[in-house]
């Protein structure tokens, strides 16, 4: 069973390390590969590049061999879209293979304005990872698709190559890179937030503002 975690990473950070970790064991699987995708041009310039974000993803996992990075929305033209990774690792994978898709709460809730998102579902399982906030809306799509294909025990997805949701409830740590790079803004030490490999590189590289004196 493949596993793929989406985000921006802008930048990696203990919570998507401990999600990532949570999911391996969760899932039964010996690998979870973590996607960077494109900055959408509504997020503005004031994080980090596309390279300095995988350079950081790699930084992350490299003492962690369960954790992957896989860079293939970075190396595509334009904007990135989830269908269009599913359908490129479904014709690798080929057709038997389960394949997951993880995503949290908050984005499963806009779940049926992404594009082609009847093909995902056809393409992957979905594993929502509850987040803090408000519930699905009853009457809503992504509700009806719980109700529909929900599934209460990870063991189902490995029995079908597509098509199921799962819903996790794993503990989270309270760290968002939003935060962090508000910190870092703020010349304010970010440590344990995320690793210090990581840390060391932002510094280095002067992402996000200024990094504390002696503090890296
Ligand atoms: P930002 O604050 O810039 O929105 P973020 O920290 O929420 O960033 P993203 O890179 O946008 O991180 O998120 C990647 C994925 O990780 C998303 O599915 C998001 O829901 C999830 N995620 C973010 N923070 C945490 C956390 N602390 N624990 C578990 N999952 C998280």
């Amino acid at each position: 069973m493949h596993v793929i975690y989406g985000g921006t990473f802008d930048p990696i950070h203990h919570g998507h390390l401990r999600l990532a970790i949570e999911l391996k064991d969760r899932l039964g699987v010996s690998e979870v590969s973590l996607v960077p995708s494109h900055i959408p041009p509504h997020r503005g310039d004031t994080g980090a590049t596309s390279a300095q974000r995988l350079h950081m993803l790699r930084l992350a996992v490299a003492e962690e061999s369960g954790l992957v990075v896989d860079d293939r929305e970075l190396r595509r033209e334009g904007a990135s879209y989830t269908a269009d990774t599913l359908r490129q690792l479904r014709s690798q994978l080929g057709i038997h293979e389960p394949l997951v898709m993880v995503v949290g709460t908050d984005a499963f809730a806009g779940f049926d304005r992404w594009r082609e998102w009847e093909s995902i579902v056809q393409l992957a399982h979905v594993v929502v990872v509850r987040r803090p906030g408000p519930p699905l809306d009853p009457q809503g799509v992504p509700a009806k698709l719980l109700r529909e294909r929900g599934v209460g025990e990870s063991q189902a997805l490995h029995r079908s190559p597509w098509g199921y949701v799962l819903e996790l409830d794993p503990p989270l740590l309270d760290i968002s890179a939003t935060a962090i790079r508000e910190r870092i803004g703020e010349g304010r030490s970010v440590r344990y937030l995320l690793p210090d490999s990581v840390w060391r590189e932002i510094c280095r590289l002067g992402l996000y503002g200024a990094c504390p004196d002696g503090n890296v």
